[in-house]
């Protein structure tokens, strides 16, 4: 059977782009077709400026909303990756097969690191080497397929080349993975900066649209959202990419190809109105659920202790392979 891992970060409150992106896919298709693995990668929330206080906190809220978005933890694995040592135990052979000029060039590092020297901070070397710890939470599952929004393509693309480097030099130990998108939304991008990712870790903000907000909360955001002077709706993206932001979400949201859905509309407002109701829709079920599943905090523990004992069996073998093979 095919096997599935993703992973999500708790360093804030989940986005509509994480939800399409990612998140939506693994509950209504990988967990049916495929053995997955969903993990939240708190590890990673380290490698920028945190609260320690909310990282555990986030973390159950991350876990409650996958769980809330239809991820069900009779058909899959639900786990926290630091409750997992074999992630950290690979993550440091990883690193004496990768590069520090691969490292170097992984564009979410070279955006990052400029992000945080703007804020005055300094850059942890753990955000430099993040992407090998992404490569062991991969490679530790034997997994075949990664489900993820497009912005963790180049991510994948290295655990691969790791993947590859290692058998080539160790012997066949891991199974070399390929990544997989969704059709649309594959990249949604901030309602009010249409040229940025939508991304949860980025300053609060009007552009941003979380799994949690109020309906009318999300109907102002979209309202407001950024797009251009022209009178027709067109989907564009290089030239009018604040439209055809829109329309990819209402297509993932309700259906249809955003490259003609703006043959219905004549004015941006229409779109906007339209857009907005789709995802308040989109979101209902997923904010009914997880009203439920806070009232039972117990059972998210559950899911949790389970989840890590099962992915722990999974990992420890081909991480013992992997030290193994290497002389240890
Ligand atoms: P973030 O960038 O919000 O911190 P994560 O790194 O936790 O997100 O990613 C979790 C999943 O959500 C990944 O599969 C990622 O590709 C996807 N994702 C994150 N932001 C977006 C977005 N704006 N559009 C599409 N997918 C996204």
């Amino acid at each position: 059977m095919t096997r599935v891992f993703s992973g999500i970060k708790p360093t804030g409150h989940l986005t509509l782009g994480n939800y399409l992106g990612a998140m939506r896919r693994w509950a209504a298709v990988d967990q049916h077709r495929a053995d997955a693995l969903f993990c939240v990668v708190d590890l990673h929330a380290l490698t920028v400026d945190h609260d320690p206080s909310r990282v555990r906190r986030l973390s159950r809220q991350a876990t409650t909303l996958l769980l809330a978005t239809g991820v069900d933890p009779e058909l899959c694995t639900v786990f926290v990756q630091s409750h997992v040592d074999e992630h950290a135990r690979l993550s440091y052979v990883l690193e004496c097969v990768a590069t520090d000029g691969e490292m170097r060039r992984m564009i979410q590092y070279k955006e990052k690191a400029a992000r945080e020297k703007r804020r005055g901070g300094s850059v942890r070397l753990s955000l430099l080497t993040y992407p090998v710890l992404m490569a062991a939470d991969i490679l530790a599952y034997g997994t075949d397929e990664v489900p993820v929004g497009d912005d963790q393509a180049p991510h994948v693309e290295l655990t691969r080349d790791l993947a590859v480097r290692f058998n080539q030099r160790y012997g066949h130990t891991f199974v070399v993975p390929r990544t997989t998108h969704p059709d649309v939304a594959a990249r949604v991008m901030n309602l009010q900066d249409p040229l940025s990712k939508m991304g949860k870790s980025d300053d609060v903000g009007p552009g941003i649209v979380y799994l949690l907000d109020e309906p009318d909360v999300v109907r102002k955001k979209v309202m407001r959202a950024v797009t251009d002077s022209e009178r027709d709706v067109v989907y564009d993206r290089e030239e009018r990419p604040g439209a055809a932001n829109l329309l990819e979400i209402l297509a993932a949201c309700s259906g249809g190809d955003p490259k003609t859905l703006g043959d219905a509309y004549d004015s941006y407002g229409a779109l906007k109105k339209d857009t907005a109701e789709a995802v308040v829709e989109a979101l209902k079920p997923l904010r009914e659920r997880h009203k439920e599943l806070c009232a039972d905090p117990g059972h998210v523990e559950g899911v949790l202790r389970d989840g890590a004992e099962r992915a722990r069996a999974m990992a420890r073998p081909v991480v013992d392979a992997a030290y193994r093979a290497v002389g240890l």
